[in-house]
């Protein structure tokens, strides 16, 4: 959510970014949907106060305080009544005005950061590092699904018949790999100062919309039936309303979440693409870090840089190949102000492909979610909020087994990983 007065004065570059983001929304339309708002409160304030000023010389009549004609009495009734009907008909109109101005007010984008790069989809977004090199089989190597099947560890054939496509099992080793995963993550935050959360994962429609998840996210988002309930896609929905409508202290520095859950999404848009194996799926586990820290450009660009190398570690720790791109508007969502993703070597699909994603928010959520705080004069300022995946699993299980490979089958375990694993060197 932005502020009206800046939309205002933003209008042009906000309408381009909105064109970008691809977001259905006119904010000449909203600018003059403000402007109608604020006549119809100034009408209806303005035959209030003719009301008032009205029933005070009634009622000054009534106990005697001045004597006025019968006929100069009912006049002064009928108009009152006239005034009444006015507001019914001007305060009805008002609220519909209300209601629409509201509605495009949720689908004003944020403004993003001068590097952001301009471009339609991800294939303009800009690879501004790589670390590591993909390896180069000389025997015909296997994709995760094959090699999930030898060792016992994916069963995707008993997920679908459990829970439909896009659903799997983790078996035997394969579970054990898809925790010690998270635990590195976790343990990685938290020796970093992060406070680890478990936080609820079906929540009001209200937690979505704060997080500006709603409108336009709906679709990507189960529901249960019959209630406001809703299933998240990330656990940021969680942790950023964790502090909806307070007052934060950020005297001592930022405020660092880090939680473990379980995500779901219904991939509406996404039929026939990655239908083969664990990259795309509706259920997954996510290690996410969510950051809260002061309204300051430098500070919450220096923490966007901070949380992006904690994935990178990660993935160092994994001795995973990896590249950071910078996300384009074309592909960024409405809130984000600027954007980081991680793709890590995929042999299968002889491409990187996305395990992380960075996000810079400025204070966009915190204005939709109403959190605060105190700045050093003592006034009131809306935080800035940043959030970043650790690891996402089992989506990091493809380029786990399949870059560690060997040619005898057997999958080499990163150093890191083993104190999770038995100690074992391979599986
Ligand atoms: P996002 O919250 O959309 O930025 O996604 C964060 C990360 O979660 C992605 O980079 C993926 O690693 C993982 N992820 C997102 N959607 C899915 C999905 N449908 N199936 C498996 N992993 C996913």
């Amino acid at each position: 959510m932005l502020d009206i007065q800046y939309i205002k004065s933003h209008a042009t570059p906000l309408q381009e970014v909105a064109d970008q983001k691809k977001i259905n929304i006119s904010i000449a339309e909203l600018l003059n949907k403000a402007q109608l708002k604020n006549q119809y409160l100034q009408q209806i304030e303005r035959l209030r106060q003719q009301r008032n000023q009205l029933t005070q010389t009634i009622s000054g009549h009534m106990q005697n305080k001045s004597v006025l004609p019968t006929e100069t009495v009912q006049n002064l009734k009928d108009q009152v009544k006239q005034i009444n009907l006015q507001l019914q008909q001007l305060e009805q109109t008002s609220q519909s005005v209300q209601l629409e101005y509201n509605q495009l007010m949720e689908l004003v984008p944020n403004y993003v950061s001068p590097d952001t790069p301009i471009g339609q989809s991800d294939a303009d977004n800009v690879v501004i590092r790589t670390w590591g090199t993909p390896p180069e089989f000389v025997f015909p190597f296997k994709d995760h699904i094959e090699l999930g099947e030898i060792h016992q560890m994916i069963d995707t054939s008993r997920g679908v018949k459990t829970a439909g496509s896009r659903n799997y099992y983790l078996t035997g080793t394969g579970a054990l790999l898809h925790r010690a995963v998270q635990q590195l993550a976790l343990d990685t935050l938290l020796a970093k100062g992060y406070t680890p959360m478990e936080v609820p994962t079906l929540v009001r429609g209200s937690a979505l919309s704060n997080t500006a998840f709603f409108p336009l996210g709906m679709d990507q988002t189960f529901k249960i039936e019959n209630e406001d309930k809703w299933l998240t896609g990330t656990s940021e929905v969680a942790l950023v309303s964790y502090y909806q409508d307070e007052i934060i202290d950020l005297s001592q520095g930022a405020i660092r979440l880090a939680a473990v859950s379980q995500n779901f999404r219904s991939e509406v848009g996404s039929t026939g693409k990655d239908v083969r194996g664990l990259y795309r799926v509706h259920q997954f586990a996510k290690v996410e870090q969510v950051i809260f820290c002061e309204a300051n450009v430098d500070t919450s660009e220096h923490i966007h840089q901070e949380i992006t190398a904690n994935a990178e570690e990660l993935l160092q720790l994994l001795e995973l190949p990896y590249q950071v791109v910078a996300v384009c508007t074309g592909d960024m969502s409405q809130k984000t102000y600027k954007q980081y993703d991680i793709e890590t070597w995929m042999p299968s699909r002889q491409s990187y492909g996305e395990t992380h994603s960075s996000s810079n928010i400025h204070d966009f959520q915190a204005r939709r979610a109403n959190i605060r705080y105190r700045d050093q004069e003592g006034q009131l300022q809306y935080c800035h909020t940043l959030n970043n995946t650790a690891v996402a699993s089992p989506r990091i299980l493809i380029p786990l087994l399949e870059n560690h490979q060997r040619e005898d089958g057997s999958i080499y375990i990163p150093v890191a990983l083993r104190p999770y694993l038995n100690n074992k060197e391979q599986l």
